[in-house]
């Protein structure tokens, strides 16, 4: 349950604009300010996140592509890619594994940070959004055996020159099931200013800080010196 040794190239893959954030960007900011190069993958850019009857997807997706870029700079996240499939109807298809894989065998990441796919509720509070499972699905699919052998998408080698990629340890976050806790106590408030930049998603800044803050209190920390965590089940590839 103690934290990692260094962290040296991460991707973190996920559904929508803001997720990366909300799920751990606290862990993000920490092992950025490590040294590890970072770069987000963003499967969706969120184009239907908005009640505003005056929005339009197409419009939607310029500014959360914005926002998700602005946040990953607080981040200390340096690159973000966008696969740009609708958000909603994300699915864990061969055609998403194959772009999952094509930028693992790319950017050759040592750990990779997605969401838990056997999640779908969180006690009685909430149900688990449909994509945030069919990422962390698409991502694990894509690490093993997909990325590992070179006899799948054989064409990723023979067209763009990729080899094959085996990723160390995947970090399964939004999990019911924690086998690892990362101590972000000085990056709380890095979180919560990337966070922040995501404009058109939260209306009340305040209380989204003061939420953030309480879910990531290690409630086992003394009330004088409060530390602050994010959870993980983790799978060790190595
Ligand atoms: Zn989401």
């Amino acid at each position: 349950m103690s934290d990692s040794p260094s962290v040296k190239r991460v991707m973190g893959i996920f559904a929508h604009p803001d997720d990366p954030e909300f799920f751990s960007g606290a862990t993000f900011a920490r092992w950025a300010a490590e040294g590890a190069e970072i770069s987000f993958v963003l499967a969706t850019s969120g184009d239907k996140g908005s009640a505003d009857s005056e929005m339009t997807s197409e419009r939607l997706v310029q500014i959360r592509e914005q926002e998700e870029c602005n946040a990953a700079a607080v981040l200390g996240v340096k690159e973000v890619i966008f696969l740009r499939y609708p958000d909603g109807e994300l699915q864990p298809n061969l055609a998403l594994r194959r772009d999952i894989v094509r930028l693992l065998r790319m950017k050759q990441p040592d750990v990779v940070v997605t969401c838990d796919p056997t999640v779908f509720w969180s006690q009685s509070r909430s149900i688990n959004h449909p994509d945030h499972r069919a990422i962390g699905e698409a991502v694990l699919d894509a690490v093993y055996p997909t990325a590992r052998d070179r006899l799948n998408f054989p064409e990723l080698e023979r067209d763009e020159g990729l080899d094959v990629h085996k990723v160390k340890q995947v970090y399964l976050s939004g999990t019911n099931t924690i086998t690892k806790v990362v101590d972000v106590t000085n990056y709380v408030s890095t979180k919560i200013n990337a966070l922040r930049e995501h404009k058109s998603q939260i209306a009340d800044m305040d209380g989204m800080a003061q939420r953030v803050a309480e879910r990531m209190l290690d409630e086992q920390s003394p009330e004088d010196a409060p530390r602050f965590i994010e959870r993980f089940h983790v799978i060790n590839l190595a």
